[in-house]
């Protein structure tokens, strides 16, 4: 079957490209190796930013969720810093209910979609691309890599053939109800910091239930793995009900580089391409964002040069201010020294809120960089990457 566009896979990133160029009256098809709906490790926080970004193209989200309005930071002696804001900051959703939403948008929006499919290889032919899966051959004028961290697509088209061990993050979580976890505010983000470097710990609220979670560099996956099990312990009424919960992990890739995500017309989104925030961890705005850009070049006519100029000329000087921030603050020990706590509070909120286009990690750096370094953080990295 002939397509214009065939997308490779059906998260946030590749539904809403289907989405957006079947609104425009292109013939799109996503396909995706799992059976719909299906699990995602994800904190499942979707920030203002993202929901902006959604409202603009008319999707409301009609899916549970809970709003956030405060962001709690919570220290290695349980001090704590709060702010809240007037206005959402963003909400929680469990991954496996979002992207089933997107998925059917897209659907609804005129996009075929075949799940339970896996991409295998692709092949340019003179009347496009031949795209083979373990459900047949289609063809298409365009093929999207949307198929995140481990792209099969990026492989097959010699765009990429792996990540470096420093561009790669790892991050566990778990769904807990809320019966099972101790007293907490209520729209609140929690965030704490283990002894993991460039890594982050999180607690937050959703409908009856609370993600928990912790993520870092690949260095450091074993501290990463015993401060998730502290974290859970912490936060449990009795560490009993441990044994019935399900684990997630995965990994992200973290931008900081010129890469390539383009090659003629194959095109790489979101985590395929690398576009989650390293300081942060934030990747679906991104997902969404380079889905937006893709399928405007799409439109226009235009080709992976274009994909590319616009998406760096958009996030790289973010991706690399956000990686630098992650590396400079090591395992973020000092967020509660110097009145460190209200900086870290105005820069979450920041980000949360405020676009790349409004240079928004411009202003964290400042707000951050300001308030004084520890040289022990360069020894602490020396230390873990030649010693440990
Ligand atoms: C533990 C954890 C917590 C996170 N928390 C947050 C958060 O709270 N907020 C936030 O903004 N970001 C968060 N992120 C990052 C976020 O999850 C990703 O950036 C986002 O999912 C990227 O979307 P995507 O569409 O590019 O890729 P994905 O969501 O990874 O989707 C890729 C799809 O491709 C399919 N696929 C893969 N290979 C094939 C193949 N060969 N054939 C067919 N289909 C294929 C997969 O089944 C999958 O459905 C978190 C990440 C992790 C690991």
């Amino acid at each position: 079957m002939k397509y214009d566009a065939v997308i490779i896979g059906a998260g946030p990133s590749g539904s809403f490209c289907a989405l957006n160029l079947a609104r425009k009256g292109i013939k799109v098809l996503i396909i995706d190796k799992c059976s719909f709906p299906r699990e995602k490790a994800c904190g499942g926080l979707i920030s203002k930013n993202a929901m902006d970004l959604l409202k603009r193209h008319t999707l409301t989200i009609d899916i549970n969720h809970n709003i956030i309005n405060k962001i709690c930071l919570i220290g290695k002696n349980e001090e704590q810093a709060v702010i809240e804001s007037r206005t959402p900051l963003g909400i929680i959703v469990k991954r496996k209910e979002f992207d089933q939403f997107l998925a059917r948008k897209a659907v609804e929006a005129g996009a075929d979609f075949i799940d339970n499919c896996r991409f295998e290889s692709c092949i340019l032919e003179s009347a496009g691309y031949k795209i083979q899966t373990a459900r047949g051959n289609f063809y298409a004028d365009y093929l999207i890599g949307a198929d995140g961290c481990f792209s099969k697509v990026a492989r097959a088209s010699n765009i990429r053939k792996r990540w470096s061990k420093w561009e790669k993050g790892i991050a566990l979580c778990a769904h807990v109800p809320d019966e099972y976890v101790v007293q907490k505010r209520v729209n609140a983000v929690e965030f704490c910091f283990p002894d993991v470097l460039a890594g982050i710990g999180w607690c937050f609220p959703g409908n009856n239930y609370y993600n928990i979670g912790v993520g870092g560099t690949v260095f450091d996956s074993k501290r990463i793995i015993s401060a998730f099990k502290l974290l859970l312990e912490k936060n449990m009424k009795d560490k009993k009900s441990l044994s019935n919960l399900k684990y997630n992990a995965a990994f992200l890739p973290a931008g900081g580089r010129f890469r390539k995500i383009s090659d003629k017309r194959i095109f790489l989104l979101g985590d395929a391409a690398g576009f989650v925030d390293a300081f942060s961890g934030e990747g679906i705005y991104y997902a969404l964002r380079s889905a937006e850009i893709l399928s405007d070049v799409i439109n226009q006519n235009k080709d992976g040069r274009e994909y590319e100029k616009r998406c760096y000329e958009t996030f790289l000087g973010e991706f690399r201010l956000s990686a630098f921030l992650s590396v400079y603050f090591g395992n973020k020990k000092h967020v509660f020294q110097k009145g460190m706590q209200e900086r870290f509070l105005k820069a979450i909120c920041m980000i949360m809120t405020q676009t790349p286009e409004s240079m928004r990690y411009k202003k964290v750096f400042d707000c951050l960089i300001t308030g004084g370094f520890s040289f022990n953080v360069a020894f602490l990295w020396l230390k873990r990457l030649i010693l440990d």
